[in-house]
């Protein structure tokens, strides 16, 4: 198979971190015979550097005619505080909007993994992890809370600030397919969750999620309010395989389940629309204070590479081969700065790359 990719490397530790996991797709495409073609593309502070905008109309529209793409991170202002002096619309994070809106990406899918070689690092007591657990957050991106109206005004002599919380069974159904096909390739299990005892918007999703459910049948079904949602995920992680739910509630949400993975440098993301085409990155920033040391973790981006060889390019063993050698780095006892504990073998960017790379082969 050929696959053409969009790399956007980013600010920061971005350039290194897509570096290495370029690295582990070369050695992906070599072992089974694919062809990747990568082209680098200008997004972030660095674009704003030539261009003086995080992401230009020009860029975007190249980067549509790709099958995916791959992103670093982007800001950071240590040493470029004309980065952040320009309209907020230019400055660097804009372009992370940007591309989603442009690419039509309404879902993002954060993994929250915990590998059994790093359970020292989850702040839940090891009885209730044993084994490592692996679910992931389907959150909708371009809807409900966030992109409602909303207005401060005095009403009656009293400052009174409303926000709109607004679903279509339109939004909630792309959503809600892709989280079926994402559990028919992982668990099995879709756990829906709302918030349907008070919110109209909620019992919607609930009923919409319901439907698409009757084309799902192999996949379990399961309704869970966001409050118990937030208990359970501290509680018994283990039991989730894909957690669906709205903006907010996701937003929340993959917030604590990242945390009670305790380690950022492991974090993969997806943002997923309408077609293959996906955007690829770490859940974590540009870590500027790391950045040029290569000592970045580089193991997020591995697995967001990985991510995307499943889902945008449906390639099931390949990914699972990345996955293996992440796992079996670990086990072997290699740890980046920011996961390193006594006893285990401290191990730069580069080096964490080619470790990956010489388990896959
Ligand atoms: P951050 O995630 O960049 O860093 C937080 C801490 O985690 C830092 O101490 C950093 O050194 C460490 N860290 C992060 N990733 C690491 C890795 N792979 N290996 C080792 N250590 C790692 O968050 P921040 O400091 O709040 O943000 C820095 C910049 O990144 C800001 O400009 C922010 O807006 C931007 N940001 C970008 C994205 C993105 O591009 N998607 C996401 C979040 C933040």
């Amino acid at each position: 198979m050929e696959y053409n990719i969009a790399l956007i490397p980013g600010d920061g530790i971005g350039p290194e971190i897509v570096a290495e996991a370029v690295k582990v797709l070369d050695a992906v495409a070599e072992k089974y015979g694919h062809t990747f073609n990568y082209k680098k593309f200008l997004m972030g502070g660095c674009s704003i550097d030539v261009y003086g905008e995080s992401l230009t109309d020009e860029t975007l529209e190249e980067i549509k005619t790709y099958d995916s793409v791959l992103l670093g991170a982007v800001g950071g202002n240590v040493g470029h505080s004309n980065w952040y002096e320009i309209e907020p619309s230019k400055r660097p994070e804009a372009g992370l909007l940007k591309i989603r809106k442009g690419l039509g990406l309404f879902t993002n899918m954060r993994p929250a993994l915990l590998y059994d070689e790093l359970s020292g690092a989850c702040p839940i007591k090891s009885e209730l992890t044993e084994g490592g657990f692996d679910f992931v957050i389907m959150r909708e991106l371009t809807g409900g809370l966030y992109f409602g109206d909303r207005y401060t005004k005095t009403i009656d002599g009293l400052r009174t600030a409303v926000d709109t919380l607004s679903y279509n069974e339109e939004e909630i159904r792309r959503i809600a397919k892709w989280a079926f096909e994402i559990a028919r390739k992982r668990g099995k299990k879709v756990t829906s969750v709302d918030k349907a005892n008070v919110l109209d918007s909620s019992r919607l999703w609930r009923e919409v999620v319901h439907e698409v459910h009757a084309d799902y049948q192999d996949v379990e079904l399961e309704d869970m309010l966001v409050d118990n949602c937030a208990m359970q995920i501290v509680r018994d992680p283990k039991q989730f395989d894909v957690i669906l739910t709205e903006n907010m509630f996701g937003d929340i949400l993959s917030d604590e389940a990242s945390m009670v993975t305790g380690s950022i440098g492991m974090l993969s993301s997806a943002s997923l629309g309408a077609t293959k085409l996906g955007l690829y990155e770490p859940s974590h920033g540009s870590a500027p204070d790391i950045a040029g040391k290569n000592i970045a973790n580089p193991l997020a981006t591995i697995a967001s590479a990985a991510l995307m060889l499943k889902y945008s390019f449906d390639m099931e063993e390949e990914s699972k081969a990345i996955e293996d050698a992440i796992s079996q780095v670990l086990k072997d006892g290699y740890r980046t700065v920011d996961i390193y504990t006594e006893g285990t073998k401290k191990t730069s960017t580069t080096e964490m790359g080619d470790l990956v790379v010489e388990r896959l082969k």
